[in-house]
């Protein structure tokens, strides 16, 4: 048995037991047999079972939101949200499966063309920590309905909210061969690719996004990734300079910064640089530390003490480069926790303007033009969000137009939502999630000619 370790106290939150490859082996053995040939048959049941979890997702939520604090160190306010928001994202696909699979007719005459959909087959989905509700269920929800049996590793730093899922979902009428849960860490989920699997849904970093690309290499199998980020915000001089300030504080520190699209460079115009770093360096100083599981903790520890020498590197490197640290800049005395920490005087020869950080820290950079951030803002290996604050919304478009990231944000930041695709460009990814994409990512399409 693993013990499941809470990195605020470091107490034994629960213990699982690691799959090895004689069981995952027999929980896959019969699931193929379920899957329906075309995605819509007996889709009425699985939405009936479906409207079931739903309900059974928020009754649990205090017990949910309560375990992945526990866990991961999350501050219980942010888990409990991520669980209420997550209601959208299902309600969501409830409402759009059904529409968007159904059969259609293209084109009438001598010739009659039609067009359906049949699932991948067996879809493995695995999975991060750092929001397992959120991007487990924007897998498992769509695959799910359009027929697929869902084969889920979570992150082996939230097994416990991944067996809570399924149990939920195998009381709301999904089958142990429809939904399967697999436990383990990095060997468990190689050993998982190695079966006879249809599709893969990766969420985590770029190097063990690389590394199962090279493993599913040569197989004719789906493989789509949600990758890591470098995401930046640029703030013009044309904006409301404490309010920016605040809501890009939110943005880069949330859950402790350990979000995809968490803000990680910020370039701001020098006419109001000084007054945007000093509202942005009070709004942080504000922010609560403490212990995930009290209500108005705003800042827990991170989920893998590891992390904190990632973070002290970035920080050393940054400063024998010149940079000046306004605040935090260290290890907290509690294990786990690292300062909220801002840096100026950054430059892109600096690590932390340039690899991820995953943690509570950001660097801030004066520039002098749109050009000038523009270009900064392009140069990253990664792809994921970029956005300006600006008050002239065609400005910030013409800004934001030629970069190459998924989404692109307008006055806000740190955001995903269903009804839009979410996907990586360059390193960040490969593949979607939400929107209608984050559907039709889970099934075949198949045309008819019939004469
Ligand atoms: P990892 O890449 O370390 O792990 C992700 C998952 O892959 C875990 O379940 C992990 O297991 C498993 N894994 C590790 N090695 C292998 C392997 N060789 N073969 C198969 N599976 C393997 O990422 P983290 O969990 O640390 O998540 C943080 C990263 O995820 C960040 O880079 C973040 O940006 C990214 N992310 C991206 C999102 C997006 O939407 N683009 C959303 C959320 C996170 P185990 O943990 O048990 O070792």
């Amino acid at each position: 048995m693993q013990q499941v370790i809470n990195p605020f106290d470091q107490s034994v939150v629960g213990e699982v037991q690691y799959d090895t490859l004689d069981t995952i082996k027999a929980k896959i053995a019969t699931a193929k047999a379920f899957i329906p040939a075309e995605a819509t048959d007996d889709l009425e049941e699985r939405l009936e079972a479906m409207a079931r979890f739903r309900t059974r997702f928020q009754d649990d939520i205090e017990k949910a939101a309560s375990l992945l604090a526990s866990q991961t160190g999350k501050p219980v306010s942010q888990a409990r949200g991520e669980i209420q928001a997550s209601d959208a994202r299902i309600a969501y696909f409830m409402e759009q499966v059904p529409a968007l699979i159904q059969a259609t007719t293209v084109t009438e005459g001598a010739t009659q063309e039609e067009k359906s959909y049949q699932p991948l087959g067996v879809v493995a989905n695995i999975s991060a920590w750092n929001y397992p509700f959120f991007i487990g269920l924007n897998v498992i929800v769509p695959a799910l309905l359009a027929g697929n049996a869902v084969l889920y590793k979570a992150s082996e730093f939230c097994p416990l909210t991944a067996e809570l899922i399924a149990e939920q979902l195998w009381d709301s009428g999904f089958s142990r061969d429809q939904f399967i849960l697999v436990q383990g860490g990095g060997k468990e989920g190689q050993m998982l690719l190695e079966q006879d699997i249809n599709g893969v849904f990766f969420t985590g970093s770029s190097a063990t996004g690389t590394a199962i690309a090279k493993q599913m290499a040569g197989r004719m199998v789906k493989v789509q990734m949600e990758l890591g980020g470098k995401d930046p915000s640029y703030v013009t001089e044309n904006v409301d300079v404490k309010a920016v300030a605040q809501g890009l504080a939110d943005g880069a520190f949330y859950n402790a910064g350990q979000s995809c699209c968490a803000v990680e460079r910020i370039y701001v115009h020098q006419s109001i640089a000084e007054e945007f770093i000093s509202h942005f360096k009070a709004e942080v100083e504000c922010f609560k530390f403490g212990d995930p599981q009290d209500d108005s903790t705003y800042l827990g520890p991170l989920t893998r003490a590891a992390q904190i020498e990632v973070l002290q590197a970035q920080v050393q490197d940054a400063v024998e480069k010149g940079a000046t640290v306004i605040c935090g800049g260290e290890a907290d005395a509690r294990t786990g926790f690292f300062q909220p920490t801002v840096l100026t005087h950054v430059n892109h020869g600096m690590s932390v303007m340039q690899e991820e950080s995953f943690g509570p820290i950001i660097g801030i950079m004066t520039v002098e033009s749109d050009e000038e951030a523009q270009r900064l803002m392009a140069d990253t290996e990664y792809g994921l969000t970029a956005g300006v604050f600006c008050q002239d919304q065609q400005r910030a478009r013409d800004i934001l137009k030629p970069l190459k990231t998924g989404t692109a944000y307008i006055n806000v930041c740190d955001r995903v939502s269903p009804y839009v695709p979410w996907t990586g460009r360059k390193q960040s990814g490969l593949g979607s999630t939400l929107g209608h994409e984050g559907v039709f990512a889970f099934v075949h399409p198949r045309s008819w000619q019939i004469r």
